[in-house]
């Protein structure tokens, strides 16, 4: 999905005010409870594949700005030229966060079509032995300043996994995520028992309420149910399970196929 310009992580990312590109990635293993992430990393189209290096080839968790740059480097990724993570839609919502139009407002209902933009990219799994894993990779938000990390590379916040408890992965403003724990809270809901779908329903709504936030997530319990809701106006998700592929442009849309 890093690969795919439809979506704001890698190629497509969202630009910062100075017009660079700037993104964040989480990876975490929910077997042997290990991670990896990046933040404000530039110039590489997969930085998912960055954080996993940092999970599994260093002793620490989240590297960030030139330092997780020199260690991909260090590690045989080949930068690329920013014009080829930079898209003609980063640019025009660049120029519209210029203009005045609030960084932290999704767009509107109305703004949003089919080709308009996709956002963040995030991924739950289980496998038939209860393995969890979740990912996600974000160029952040449209207009931020250089230098912000957000929620997406803080365990707790934008991703979260443990084969007891489940595994999350979360969207949205970083800013009110960050501060709510989202992921982590998503998944201490879901250990009372309350189905996944309802868990995340109730922590984005308190945490849009607290903080004033919007925000997604999609999340798996060890049992493997999945849960997918979001306050932002559009999260595009997708599914797989027993043979069958199920899609949507948000929640209220529920498409199912063959495989
Ligand atoms: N949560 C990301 C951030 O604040 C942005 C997003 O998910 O769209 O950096």
């Amino acid at each position: 999905m890093e690969d795919c310009p439809l979506f704001n992580a890698g190629i497509g990312s969202y630009m910062t005010l100075d017009g660079k590109l700037e993104m964040d990635a989480l990876i975490l293993d929910g077997t042997t409870m290990k991670a990896g992430g990046v933040g404000a990393i530039r110039n590489l189209i997969n930085p998912i594949r960055v954080a996993r290096l940092v999970m599994e080839n260093s002793q620490h968790i989240l590297l960030a700005g030139e330092g997780a740059n020199k260690f991909a480097a260090a590690h045989g990724f080949h930068q690329v030229d920013p014009n080829v993570l930079i898209t003609p839609y980063s640019k025009e919502r660049l120029a519209s966060a210029k203009e005045g139009k609030a960084i932290f407002t999704p767009p509107e209902k109305t703004d949003i079509t089919e080709e308009t933009e996709y956002g963040t990219v995030g991924c739950v799994v289980i496998d038939k032995d209860g393995h969890t894993a979740s990912a996600t990779s974000t160029g952040g938000i449209n207009g931020q300043i250089a230098g912000r990390v957000g929620d997406t590379p803080i365990i707790g916040a934008g991703g979260y996994a443990d084969d007891q408890l489940g595994a999350v992965s979360t969207t949205g403003q970083g800013e009110a995520i960050m501060k709510s724990l989202l992921a982590r809270h998503i998944i201490d809901v879901m250990a009372t028992g309350q189905n996944v779908k309802d868990s995340i329903m109730h922590c984005v709504t308190q945490m849009d309420k607290r903080f004033n936030g919007y925000a997604g997530a999609i999340a798996v319990s060890p049992k493997g149910e999945i849960g997918i809701y979001h306050s932002a106006p559009q999260m595009a998700w997708a599914y797989v399970q027993a043979g069958k592929v199920h899609y949507g442009f948000h929640s209220d849309q529920h498409v199912t196929e063959e495989l």
